[in-house]
Parts: C-alpha cells; sequence; structure tokens
C-alpha cells in the first residue's frame, strides 16, 4: 500500500445504540490525541451527538460532529419493539444516499475528501461507501469476539433434513474475493428453534469451546434469522474480508485460539484494547471523558477494601421489576454495602421506603464513572449484565463478576466469564432471587471461591495491561491501526 504523507480526513460512523457510539468516539478519542493534524468528521444522530460532545467532556479540536438522521419519521409512535429504532435507522441509512449527502457537506466544510472510513463492524455498508470512493475501510467490532460469532456462524444454507440425532452440520463457503473460508453452520429449517437443546454443550466454534447451545446470541441459530439486526449481522459477516484492517475491542491473550482463527481470515486483525484504559500507564492516555457527578469515588473511599458490590447492567438492559426487587432486598438483608448504577426511572420499582432503609448501606446513582469506580481498591464484586465493555473493564480492574444476562452477547460472555476463563458467577436459575443472590455475594465477597476468583481475574489483569503497555501488543496494534487511518492509500 501507498503511504500518503497529507494530513487527512477521516469519517467515523459509529452504530448508534447502546454504549456501541460511546465505544468508537473513544478510539477515535485516542487516535485524534495522537493524531493531532488529521480531521475525524463523526457521523452520528442527534441523541448521540448530543451526549457525545457535551460542551463538559473534554473532546479533541480534531474531531467534528455531523448530524446524520435518526429515520424516526415526525410523531411516530414507538411499539416497544427495541429493535425498531435500530430498523429505522438502518433503513435510513443503508442505501447509501443519505450518508453520501453528509460526507459530501463534511469534505466541503473541512476542504478536503475522505481519506479513509471507519465504521462499526455492525455499518457493513460502510465497507461500500468507502469502496466507491477507493479508500480504506476500517470497521470497528465493539463487542469483542462475541460479535464474531455471528460472523463467523450464521445459518446461510439449509441443507436438506437432519440426518442424525445431532442437529448440527458445517459447510465451508468460499467469499466472493476467494481469499477465506468462512464456516457456515447449516440447521434444516423445521429445528431452526432449539427448544430442549439449551444445555447441550457445543464444540463447533473456535475460541468458544464447551458452549452451552442455549447462550448463543439470538438471531444466530435460533430466533427471528429475518431480522433487521440478524441480517445486518449476516451482511457484516460478509463484508469484513473486504476491509482494509478489522479492529476489535479485545486483546489477544483474552481468547487465543479465536485470534488465530480470525487473523488469516483478515488482510489485518487488529486487537487494540484496553486503549483507554485508567490503569493503563501511558502518560499520553488522554484524560477520563466521565467526571464523578454524583461522588461515587468519595463514597467509595469510605468503605474497607473489596467490600462493595457495584451494580449496572450498561445503557440498554434493566432487569423485569420483580428481579429488582428481589436484588434489593439480597442487598438489605445480607448488609453488602452497594453502589448501583440506576436511571431515575426505574427507582420507583424499589421495594418501598427502600431507598430510606438503605441509605446508610448503598449509593444509587443514574450513572456511574464505571472504569473509576471498577479500579476503587472498595470494590469486590461487580452485578452486571456481561456487556463486552463491562466485563472487559472488570478484567482491567481485576474484580470479580456476577452475571445477569439479557439479550444479545451477554449470555456468551456470561458462560465465557464463569465456565471459561472462570473469573465470575451466575446465579441459580439465571436470575435474581433474593436467596440466589445472597449466596452468589456471599460466595464472591467472602469465601474461599472468591479468593480464587480474584485471584484467576487478576491474572487476566495482568495480560491485558501488558497488553496495553509500551511493548505490548494492543499498543502495537494501536500503532498499526493508526498509521492505517492516517496513512494507507488504496491506489
Ligand atoms: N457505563 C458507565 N456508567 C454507568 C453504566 C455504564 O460508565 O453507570 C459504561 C460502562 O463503563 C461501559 C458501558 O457503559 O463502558 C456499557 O457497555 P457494555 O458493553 O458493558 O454494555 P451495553 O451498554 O452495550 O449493553
Amino acid at each position: 500500500n501507498n503511504v500518503s504523507n497529507i494530513d487527512r480526513h477521516i469519517a467515523v460512523f459509529p452504530f448508534p445504540f447502546g454504549s456501541h457510539s460511546g465505544t468508537l468516539f473513544r478510539l477515535v478519542r485516542r487516535l485524534a490525541t495522537d493524531a493531532p493534524t488529521v480531521t475525524f468528521s463523526f457521523f452520528s444522530t442527534p441523541k448521540t451527538i448530543e451526549s457525545l460532545f457535551s460542551p463538559s467532556k473534554n473532546i479533541p479540536h480534531n474531531i467534528k460532529p455531523y448530524v446524520v438522521s435518526d429515520g424516526v419519521p415526525e410523531g411516530h409512535a414507538f411499539s416497544g419493539n427495541p429493535e425498531e429504532p435500530i430498523s429505522l435507522y438502518l433503513a435510513a441509512v443503508e442505501e447509501g444516499e443519505g450518508l453520501k449527502g453528509v460526507l459530501k457537506a463534511a469534505e466541503a466544510e473541512i476542504g478536503q475528501r475522505i481519506g479513509c472510513v471507519m465504521s462499526d463492524a455492525f455499518l457493513w455498508f460502510a465497507g461500500d461507501l468507502a469502496g466507491e470512493m477507493v479508500v480504506p475501510w476500517v470497521p470497528f467490532m465493539v463487542g469483542g469476539a462475541g460479535t464474531n460469532v455471528d460472523n463467523l456462524f450464521r445459518p446461510k444454507t439449509w441443507i436438506g433434513e437432519d440426518p442424525s440425532p445431532v442437529i448440527y452440520m458445517f459447510i465451508f463457503e468460499q467469499t466472493a474475493n476467494g481469499r477465506i473460508k468462512i464456516l457456515f453452520l447449516g440447521v434444516p429449517k423445521s429445528k431452526r428453534y432449539i427448544i430442549g437443546r439449551e444445555n447441550d454443550v457445543v464444540k463447533f466454534i473456535p475460541g468458544f469451546s464447551e458452549l452451552r447451545l442455549g447462550d448463543l446470541p439470538m438471531g444466530v441459530l435460533f430466533g427471528n434469522l429475518e431480522s433487521p439486526f440478524a441480517i445486518m449481522l449476516h451482511k457484516m459477516g460478509r463484508a469484513l474480508p473486504k476491509a482494509t484492517a478489522v479492529v476489535i475491542n479485545s486483546f489477544e491473550k483474552i481468547n487465543q485460539e479465536i485470534n488465530q482463527d480470525l487473523k488469516p481470515k483478515f488482510e489485518m486483525f487488529l486487537n487494540v484494547s484496553p486503549f483507554d484504559s485508567i490503569s493503563w500507564s501511558s502518560s499520553s492516555a488522554p484524560p477520563s471523558l466521565d467526571s464523578d457527578k454524583y461522588g461515587c469515588i468519595p463514597w467509595l473511599d469510605n468503605h474497607a477494601a473489596a467490600s462493595v458490590a457495584y451494580i449496572s447492567f450498561g445503557t440498554s438492559a434493566t432487569p423485569p421489576p420483580i428481579e429488582i426487587v428481589a436484588l434489593a432486598e439480597a442487598l438489605e438483608v445480607s448488609g453488602t454495602p452497594f453502589l448501583w448504577s440506576l436511571k431515575d426511572n426505574f427507582k420507583e420499582l424499589l421495594p418501598e421506603a427502600f431507598m430510606e432503609r438503605a441509605s446508610e448501606l448503598g449509593k444509587i446513582v443514574p450513572w456511574a464513572p464505571q472504569e473509576q469506580v471498577l479500579a476503587h481498591g472498595s470494590v469486590g464484586v461487580f452485578v452486571t449484565h456481561c456487556g463486552w465493555n463491562s466485563v472487559l473493564e472488570s478484567i482491567v480492574a481485576g474484580v470479580p463478576l456476577i452475571g445477569r444476562p439479557f439479550f444479545g452477547d451477554h449470555h456468551l460472555n456470561t458462560w465465557m466469564v464463569t465456565n471459561v476463563w472462570k473469573i465470575g458467577v451466575s446465579l441459580e436459575g439465571g436470575v435474581f432471587t433474593k436467596t440466589g443472590t445472597m449466596s452468589a455475594l456471599e460466595l464472591v465477597l467472602s469465601h474461599e471461591k472468591g479468593r480464587e476468583l480474584r485471584e484467576q481475574i487478576g491474572n487476566f489483569k495482568e495480560l491485558a495491561l501488558k497488553a496495553a503497555g509500551p511493548e505490548g501488543s494492543s499498543t502495537h496494534n494501536l500503532n498499526t491501526l493508526l498509521e492505517v487511518v492516517t496513512k494507507y492509500n488504496l491506489q
């Protein structure tokens, strides 16, 4: 590849839902800090632009926000289906014309043509856009290896009836450019659902051996394979080999097998995390995005080492009301000090007068600076949905987890956390009950098992920090990424 020496204008397309846009934003912030003469135009929906570019945040001057339509028609009444906003957004941008319009506007304003397209890997069509402009496409897999399962194993071809009690069959398919082989899983149509087989342990996914079938993300092997979201993941799988470099929100040593499996399938496969960790020793690391608006850190300062349960279910998941009550009761009865990130509108689901009674014991905030909280010595356990960022952040902080997965890759991540990496536990029956939650808390905070979990996650922490250290693989990959996005030419 030719290398350009002219400072570049880079287009960035996040997937504007959940934690995705924030995670790509952080990666871009990191790159923009290291390449202050390069301009990053960040194209996202009004809502995400507003929250990411709020004036209080320390944003490098060379990241420019541009608003893209969220696709929601005027006066639209939402049905409550969580996939609906995603479908509307995809319908608005997939065609490319909408994006081309905003790209042109940004080029005119900056006075420079786009030289590279970075995007969330979900936005497979950004690859087509980059292709038309003949510039590198650099997709970012925010969800870590969990997203690779969708990528690699989505059933594509139905191959007749099930010939044996074994319902899984594999076929290999050569992609259009003939460069890589992707493994697809064929399941007879009549058996697309897995009712009764959820507990089968499957071994067909490299890097995810010993995986419980029921923990695969919906839309991969069962569930609605034709939903816009499932189709998007499938198209992502088809598009990724066209990328100049595929970037993944992970570090190599956490799952060497999957790393080895994926590396040869892409032009470049770059594990770059934890790229923005507060524990990271590099002096060039930018300051954290989150301020401690609600006083979490001073509150933690008043607690004993490894005694507090930090609770958060990320940006999109909330336990059903009955489980919120069970969790609250378990905290109160067990006397476990807690810091709970819970949006104000869910507070009404707590048991009556819970906060008055528990105000000595715990603190509830609508948003916590999670990385700083986890890094605080008084946090002893993270009660989480096992979203990928949360798992990574817990590893970087060395805090064992209690997993309560809800959707997407949460189940798969929880399985890896509890059964493979052995850095956390799940709940009896998979949901919060008062007694089940009390025993999980006790196990992690007070038992020998807790010590073992802490030791084991400490080993992973060491690997993560080493990867992000001066000679580490993620640092090396981050430098390669910077080269690719700021300098590579396709022609
Ligand atoms: N987060 C935070 N404060 C909160 C809740 C969440 O900073 O009170 C951040 C957390 O640090 C993580 C992200 O939100 O980076 C959640 O991402 P994850 O992938 O775990 O879950 P998702 O939101 O995608 O379901």
